[in-house]
């Protein structure tokens, strides 16, 4: 099937939605989970933030919040992950993270987005993490204009 993600704008060349694109990173971070799968934590970001409906209004607003803080001490992607973890976890949260019908993530302007879950997939796996990087980058440089 050709056309677009209608969230994203990202080329849906040979797929039915553009969650495959995402599917096949999560693949390469589980297959590799010490090595490349470090950066799992900012794929998703990164995927979330490119389809806000998948957030609720509040969560979407933490996970901006949560890039913002990675690209600030980008050292440690594995311990943000922890903490993240530890701060949503849902016993001591208060709000959905996930988007429902009534209440979901959007932007005042459709964004335009400088790089796509689609561009990180076609560089391949041996350009994996230095395009996650450039991908969560971008994202937050098009989210602070
Ligand atoms: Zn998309």
């Amino acid at each position: 099937m050709n056309g677009h993600c209608p969230e994203c704008g990202a080329p849906l060349e040979g797929k039915t939605e553009c969650r495959e694109y995402l599917n096949e990173m999560i693949k390469w971070d589980f297959e590799d989970f010490t090595g490349v799968g470090k950066i799992h934590h900012l794929t998703v970001l990164s995927y979330n933030l490119q389809h806000p409906n998948l957030y609720s209004s509040k969560g979407l607003q933490n996970a901006i919040e949560s890039l913002t803080e990675y690209m600030q001490n980008p050292m440690d992607y594995t311990a943000h992950g922890t903490r993240d973890r530890e701060k949503l976890a849902s016993d001591i949260r208060d709000w959905k993270i996930t988007g429902t019908a009534e209440d979901h993530g959007a932007y005042a302007t459709k964004p335009e987005w400088k790089m796509l879950a689609s561009d990180v997939v076609a560089g391949g796996l041996v350009h994996y993490v230095e395009n996650v990087k450039k991908w969560s980058q971008s994202v937050l440089e098009v989210l602070q204009e």
